[in-house]
């Protein structure tokens, strides 16, 4: 069990793999934006190495001349990459991992072939290539530095020749280059999900209500909002139900707050359990509030299933003397985007609310519906 949670922290860092799934494609995004910067800086080096050795004319500089002519393609085809993000990034990252081999091939041809005592070339090209590694899973970048770790083995043993072995030095280098870029990328990648982690940990608390822990006010404001224009696009049909409990400063007169907090839990609970059978979006809308939120696949059983949050409360029996049915119970209205057509998600809350009322004036523990009127 140990063992799993070592080799979990090492390829996924301090969060869980599941978390890492979830935010795979932020992670990337800011991956993106770190592979610029490193770039930038790469070719920043280059052309300051460019321009410091001008005046000879030396096989260095004719080195020189190669990093920068490959960096600035790298350059390049990172900008191309973080204009493209969103689109065909697929192919941009399958450019890059060629792009990324060919160079780190052609690296180790200079350092070995046409420069045998500038071995450590490779180093310095396993360094420029470890940004393109960031854009993929630790895993991926641990495979990839073995892999040219070991192709640096093979490649320099064949340039030597049959007769010659590796040296502990050639060993060492490919270790060395090897230990630095895994090193260097897990260590980003990692900082980079406790990044993410930190900004979803307080979207999450932003967004929840402490006492009922479901979406508050804003969750509920930022969800409605999208699906709106959502549902207004793909013409699919919702409605959003205002649930809010009967006579409940009633109860809170005659039990005390602390009871009434109490209530309003295990109400929420009870609420909690029929909108997740049915992926219905739920939300404390303020005080003794709540909201539902359902798209509508089956119209003609949508009152029915709506019907179950009222007698779900009904049914938990918490006694209310302080009112006539003598239990706790709750009084709904709700209004669909395609009957009201309402023109923003206010206007459809402001039906859904007309309908509450209705559902207060009728007698309380009913559900109304806004097309009803
Ligand atoms: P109605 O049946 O018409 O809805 O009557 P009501 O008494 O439920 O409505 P009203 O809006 O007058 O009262 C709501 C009460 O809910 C007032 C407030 O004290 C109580 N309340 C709101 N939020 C909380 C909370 O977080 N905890 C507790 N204990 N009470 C709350
Ligand atoms: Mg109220
Ligand atoms: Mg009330």
């Amino acid at each position: 069990m140990k063992f799993i949670e070592v080799v979990n922290n090492l390829f996924f860092g301090c969060v869980d793999a599941s978390f890492y799934e979830e935010n795979h494609i932020e992670l990337e995004k800011t991956n993106y934006t770190l592979l610029k910067r490193s770039v930038t800086f790469s070719t920043g080096m280059c052309l300051f190495l460019f321009l410091i050795t001008l005046p000879n004319n030396s096989l260095v500089n004719q080195l020189k001349y190669f990093y920068l002519f490959f960096t600035f393609f790298y350059c390049v085809l990172s900008f191309l990459t973080l204009t493209y993000v969103n689109k065909h990034r697929r192919y941009i990252r399958l450019f890059y991992y060629i792009f990324a081999i060919s160079i780190f091939a052609l690296s180790i041809i200079v350092g070995t072939v046409i420069t045998p005592e500038l071995p450590a070339i490779t180093f310095f090209v396993f360094l420029m290539i470890i940004p393109i590694l960031h854009v993929a899973k630790p895993i991926y970048s641990v495979i990839l530095s073995i892999v040219a770790a070991i192709a640096f083995c093979i490649t320099t043993f064949l340039v030597k020749g049959s007769n010659s072995f590796l040296t502990n030095t050639d060993i060492l280098n490919a270790l060395c280059c090897m230990i630095v870029s895994i090193g260097f990328d897990i260590t980003i990648i990692n900082m980079q999900l406790e990044n993410i982690h930190a900004k979803s940990f307080f979207r999450r608390q932003s967004t929840t209500d402490e006492l009922t822990r479901m979406p508050n006010r804003r969750g509920f404001d930022l969800y409605i909002e999208k699906l709106f224009y959502r549902s207004i696009a793909t013409k699919k049909d919702f409605l959003v139900m205002i649930l809010d409990i009967d006579d409940f400063k009633a109860y809170n007169d005659t039990y005390g707050h602390i009871q009434g907090d109490l209530c309003l839990t295990k109400v929420s609970e009870a609420l909690k359990k029929v909108a997740f059978s049915k992926k219905y979006f739920l939300a404390r809308y303020g005080g003794e509030e709540f909201v539902v939120v359902a798209q509508i696949t089956k119209p003609d059983i949508i009152e029915k299933e709506m019907t179950d949050f009222i007698t779900t409360v009904q049914n938990l029996n918490i006694p209310h003397s302080g009112c006539v049915r003598c239990s706790i119970t709750i009084s709904a209205g709700y209004a669909t985007l395609f009957e009201t057509q309402a023109e923003s998600h206010l206007q459809l809350l402001d039906y859904a609310d007309s309908a509450l009322y209705k559902a207060k004036t009728n007698g309380k523990n009913q559900i109304y519906h806004w097309s009803n009127n």
